[in-house]
């Protein structure tokens, strides 16, 4: 192939053939090749518009390709984009800096994914058990069907047997308590824990919010046996419940919360802070990244923390938010859904047994609407933050007429 005919839209055939012979099969895509994004909305290489509610896994928050997030990429690409962490460079500093000063206030450590936010937050966790004790390794509590990841760390602490089982050896010492059991929860954690991760509304286990006993508990548990509490924010942060962070509606505070998905507005990246107390838990030679913290993902961040850290904005996606999980209720009354959940617009509802989530997706995909399915009779919705009363109207209209027919 030429350079001119790589740069041209490939038609989905062609595309499909390639990715069948040349990429690694670990993705069911759906049968539409996506060339162009903004706000709401993506188009097809045929120029069809799609309404979309699933913004590339909760990671375009703003909204695709927000101009902020591009006159920030198109400033900055052109003048540096890659020095490493053996140097100062603005961008990354101050997207510390600001990162911070919009949660715990402590020191940021900036990687390039979730998994890897998540390997971090556990090796601080280690690391300051060692140095109190110094004894290496320790117990982790999570949650049941908790999702954090893909990497061997963060998979010992995803416990979904269909993700974990052909990887094992994993890390043993997990353990596993129920969904919204506090007194589970209270009687997991002992001496030997140094951590609980949690993730205060789980995302690609179902939506499921966890509630604030739950979290409280948590908190009580980790004061009480000197673990740490760490909030995986990675999906439920940067505004997709409504506020800044989801741990600011749930009255907890957390030792450590990781972010990314949508912290860069589009761009990967990962974070990690902690609190003031744990900042200094690593020290120089314990943990580095390559790219972490490079110019044009930090600038990037810059400008979509700058969208999103802003009352205003919030307000609107806690309106959003609520307008979306009422109707949703209204289809649970109307015996269309069996039981709808989330908050802000983190959204999902499952559909009345014997109907497929899949095949309401791929409806969804005929009629110009996106959204995914996590589970046989789940579906779950992550709009833009920047999405429109009408546009929620629509999707809920879409659903109310399609959900008798799969
Ligand atoms: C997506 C996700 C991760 C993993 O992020 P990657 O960037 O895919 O590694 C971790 N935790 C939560 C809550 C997630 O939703």
């Amino acid at each position: 192939m030429t350079a001119e005919s790589v740069s041209k839209e490939a038609d989905l055939k062609t595309l499909q053939s390639v990715d069948a012979s040349y990429c690694m099969p670990t993705y069911r895509r759906l049968p539409v090749s996506i060339v162009r994004g903004e706000g709401a909305y993506l188009w097809d290489d045929e120029g069809k518009q799609y309404l979309d509610f699933f913004s590339g896994i909760g990671v375009c928050n703003t909204g695709h390709c927000h101009p902020a997030v591009v006159e920030a990429v198109r400033e900055q690409v052109g003048r540096l984009i890659h020095v490493s962490n053996f140097f100062y460079t603005e961008p990354a500093i101050r997207l510390c800096e600001r990162f911070s000063k919009s949660s715990l206030g402590g020191k940021v450590f900036l990687c390039n994914s979730g998994a890897e936010s998540i390997e971090c937050a556990i090796k601080i966790a280690r690391k300051r058990s060692y140095s109190k004790s110094g004894v290496a390794g320790g117990r982790i509590v999570v949650v049941e069907r908790a999702f954090h990841g893909r990497t061997l760390g963060a998979l010992s602490i995803t416990p979904q047997p269909e993700k974990q089982d052909p990887f094992h050896p994993l890390y043993k010492e997990v353990d596993v308590v129920p969904r919204n059991d506090p007194d589970a929860l209270a009687s997991a954690v002992d001496d030997e824990t140094i951590a609980v991760i949690v993730e205060p509304v789980q995302g690609e286990g179902g939506v499921h919010v966890i509630s604030d006993e739950f979290l409280s508990i948590a908190r009580d548990s980790c004061d009480r046996h000197d673990a740490i509490l760490v909030f995986d924010e990675v999906q439920c942060g940067m505004g997709r419940t409504g506020t800044m962070w989801a741990y600011q509606q749930t009255g907890v505070v957390p030792d450590v919360m990781t972010s990314a998905k949508a912290l860069a507005g589009g761009l990967p990246i990962g974070a990690v802070v902690a609190k003031e107390e744990m900042g200094d838990v690593f020290a120089v030679g314990d943990h580095a990244s390559t790219f972490a913290g490079g110019p044009v993902v930090a600038a990037a961040a810059l400008a979509a923390l700058g969208v999103i850290d802003d009352e205003d904005f919030l307000f609107k996606v806690r309106e959003m938010g609520e307008h979306f999980g009422d109707g949703l209720n209204r289809l649970v009354s109307d015996g269309k859904a069996a039981d709808a959940r989330g908050r802000g617009l983190m959204r999902a509802f499952d559909l009345p047994e014997g109907r497929s989530a899949s095949e309401l997706v791929m409806k969804g995909l005929e009629e110009g609407i996106l959204f995914n399915a996590i589970g046989e009779r789940t579906v779950r919705f992550l709009p833009p933050l920047v999405v429109e009363m009408e546009e929620v109207d629509e999707v809920l209209n879409f659903i109310s007429e399609n959900a008798g027919q799969v």
